[in-house]
């Protein structure tokens, strides 16, 4: 299979590493200078960008979480004036703050690049017909996958999500060869397929999903159930969008876009650099970015990293697939959402007691998620109607809080179960290895 930028994606280890070396100490540099917030965090632990001269000094640097993006709402990481950010992109937080990311023209090359070496790692060329199927929006998913489509060559049909039958009716019309979207989707895409028995008459050969969970076995049903090759892409807005990284056609880890972004693997517990192998939490450093740089970016994601060289060629380390999150955020349909801020939507009706459980689970290769929440007793007293109305109620109440919907069902009080210490507010059913 063909090698987009093979300079870059298959160059040695100590070519590589030099590289990113002068490229931390130019970023350091730009975020020390452009950014106050990162330099009074520097000035706090008594760094200078001088102090950082390769990448023997990265763990001399403190690490970003979501909340100094989230105390910095909207733009006070931002490290390029407004004049040169030329699209910005958000995603939920904890307390219904979205996290705001920008990009600078270069920025946004940076990212078609990489989606388009990630794309034809996965075997995409101008020939292909890619209808891309994540949201469009204020979500990464869907512009960025589009123009790395484009930067590839092939033809995009900008489909985004919520209409299957137009979707199957397009690949079959269009003679589309190659799908992005979220593996769930697809899987859902693929049933309505075989069901109106449009297999033979499908000319898709490649899919590239992300932007969730899922497993290896689910990617080898995917595969089977379409006669199609399926690969993982990964990212996420802070650190860029999807296309950070990504599957060969070996399925051996994802290979990291190293050449501008600086994977570690840190222990969750001391949060120090483990060996590679290890499981620990994923944590990148930009090396190119100009609208938001980030330093040592604790993304939650655990996994393990690999360096050695893989048989597609590529040097690049690999990512494992993920192993779960080391926080209590959700991934639901490709949404993040957190517990907290369904919590924070029922403590606004007056009729719901704090007592909720929230159930996942995958049904037809969907995410359907259940909220069960006690009321008071008196609702159950009331005609059917009454708690009807109540339920679709609290159901619009958390759509509008977290953007996904929900069905709620209501439960008399002491109905859910008590947790002594940390309560437990979440049942994922959903199956991810
Ligand atoms: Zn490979």
């Amino acid at each position: 299979m063909a090698i987009w930028n093979e300079a870059k994606e298959c160059m040695s280890r100590d070519e590589l590493e030099n590289l990113q070396g002068k490229r931390l100490v130019k970023q350091v540099n730009y975020v020390y200078h452009n950014v106050e917030y990162y330099r009074k965090k520097m000035q706090a632990v008594g760094l200078e960008p001088g102090d950082i001269r390769g990448l023997e000094d990265l763990n001399k640097l403190p690490y970003t979480t979501k909340d100094d993006l989230r105390e910095t709402y909207p733009f006070g990481l931002f490290a390029a004036p407004q004049s040169e950010i030329v699209r910005i992109h958000a995603s939920s937080g904890t307390t219904g703050k979205a996290t705001v990311v920008g990009y600078t023209r270069h920025d946004i090359d940076v990212w078609s690049e990489c989606v388009t070496r990630a794309l034809v790692q996965c075997g995409v060329s101008k020939n292909d017909i890619i209808q891309v199927a994540y949201g469009y929006g204020l979500f990464t998913g869907g512009l960025g996958a589009h123009y790395g489509v484009e930067n590839t060559g092939a033809t995009v049909v900008p489909m985004s999500t919520g209409n299957t039958k137009k979707l199957i009716t397009m690949m079959k019309d269009f003679g589309a060869t190659g799908i992005m979207c979220t593996p769930s989707y697809l899987l859902h895409i693929a049933e309505n397929i075989i069901e109106g028995g449009d297999l033979d008459k499908i000319k898709l050969r490649v899919a590239v999903c992300g932007a969730e969970p899922w497993t290896e076995k689910m990617r080898q049903q995917i595969e089977e159930t379409l006669h199609i090759n399926c690969f993982d892409i990964y990212g996420l807005s802070e650190i860029m969008g999807p296309g950070v990284a990504c599957d060969c056609i070996y399925h051996k880890g994802l290979h990291v876009q190293e050449d501008h972004f600086l994977p570690e693997i840190i222990s969750r517990d001391t949060l120090t650099p483990i060996a590679d192998g290890e499981v620990g939490e994923l944590v990148f450093t930009t090396l190119t970015k100009e609208g938001i740089p980030l330093i040592r970016y604790r993304t939650k994601d655990l996994t393990s990293i690999d360096r050695t060289k893989c048989e597609c060629g590529r040097t690049t380390a690999r990512i494992a697939r993920f192993k779960g999150r080391s926080d209590d955020m959700l991934i639901l349909r490709g949404v993040n959402v957190f517990p907290s801020q369904i919590e924070a939507a029922l403590l606004e009706m007056s009729e719901t007691l704090p007592h909720y459980m929230i159930i996942v689970d995958r049904v037809n290769n969907l995410d359907t998620v259940e909220v069960q929440v006690e009321v008071e007793e008196r609702f159950f007293s009331d005609e059917i109607r009454e708690l009807e109305n109540l339920t679709r109620r609290i159901e619009n109440v958390i759509k509008t809080a977290i953007g996904i919907a929900v069905k709620v069902k209501l439960v008399e009080p002491k109905t859910l179960k008590r947790e002594e210490g940390k309560s437990v507010h979440v049942i994922d059913k959903r199956v991810f290895d």
